[in-house]
C-alpha cells in the first residue's frame, strides 16, 4: 500500500538519503527538513537541498545552530580532535548530545503543520557507533512522548534500524539509486562528497560496507 504523505529528516548524508528513496517508494508525497546545527561542514546540506530539488521534494532548512552551543563535540567544533574508533565505555567524541531529540521535535511540529503523521529518519543501531539516540528504544519512547506532547498520531519509520552499512547499500541499489548515494552524499567527517577521504571513521564505516556489497553482487 502506498500511503500519502511523509516527512523526512535529511542530512545529505548516505543513510538519510536513501531513507528519502524509501519514502518515495512508500508515500505519494514526500517532503524533507533538514537541520543547520554548527556542523562544519555545510556542504551536506546543499547536497541535501540539491537532492530535493532533482527529486522535486519540497525542502525545508532549520536553524538548531544553539545545539553547538549547549556541549562541546568534535563535529561542531574544529578545535576538538575527532575520535577514529568508539572508546571503550564512553561515546566517541563525535556525538553530539540531544541532537536527535531536538531534529525529530522539530520535524514532528514540521510534520505536523503539514498534515503528517509519518515521519522517516536514517537512523540505524546496527552501525551507530554507540550513539544512544540512534537505538531503536529512544526512537518508540520520543514517538509516544511526541504523540502525547501535540495529542497527534505520529508514526515515526526507521527503515534502516536494523540493517549494516552493507544492507544499507543493497537497499539504495534495489531503489535504483546506487550512483545518486554513492557520488552525491555526504558522510565524510572531513567534508569530502563521494567516497570521502578514505580514513575518517564514517568513510571507514561506509567503505566498508560498499566494498562487501559490491564483492557480493559480482
Ligand atoms: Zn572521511
Amino acid at each position: 500500500m502506498i500511503a500519502d504523505k511523509a516527512l523526512v529528516v535529511l542530512s545529505g548524508g548516505q543513510d538519510s538519503s536513501t531513507s528519502l528513496f524509501w519514502a518515495k517508494k512508500h508515500f505519494k508525497e514526500v517532503y524533507a527538513i533538514s537541520f543547520s546545527y554548527g556542523q562544519k561542514h555545510v556542504l551536506e546540506l546543499e547536497l541535501a537541498e540539491s537532492l530535493c530539488k532533482t527529486e522535486n521534494v519540497p525542502f525545508k532548512k532549520i536553524d538548531l545552530s544553539f545545539i553547538s552551543s549547549l556541549a562541546s563535540n568534535s563535529l561542531t567544533d574544529s578545535s576538538i580532535h575527532m575520535d577514529e574508533e568508539v572508546p571503550d565505555k564512553a561515546l566517541p567524541n563525535t556525538f553530539v548530545p540531544g541532537r536527535n531529540l531536538f531534529f525529530l521535535s522539530v520535524a514532528a511540529v514540521h510534520a505536523r503543520e503539514l498534515g503528517i503523521k509519518d515521519i522517516i529518519t536514517g537512523v540505524s543501531q546496527t552501525d551507530f557507533s554507540g550513539y544512544p539516540d540512534c537505538r531503536d528504544n529512544f526512537i518508540k519512547s520520543i514517538n509516544i512522548s511526541l504523540n502525547l506532547a501535540m495529542d497527534y498520531e505520529f508514526y515515526i519509520h526507521t527503515p534502516l534500524m536494523r540493517l549494516d552499512k552493507e544492507q544499507t547499500w543493497a537497499l539504495a541499489d534495489e531503489l535504483g539509486v546506487l550512483d545518486i548515494i554513492r557520488y552525491k552524499t555526504l558522510t565524510c567527517y572531513n567534508g569530502i562528497i563521494g567516497d570521502g577521504c578514505g580514513h575518517c571513521p564514517a568513510c571507514k564505516l561506509r567503505k566498508r560496507g560498499l566494498d562487501r556489497y559490491l564483492e557480493h553482487r559480482k
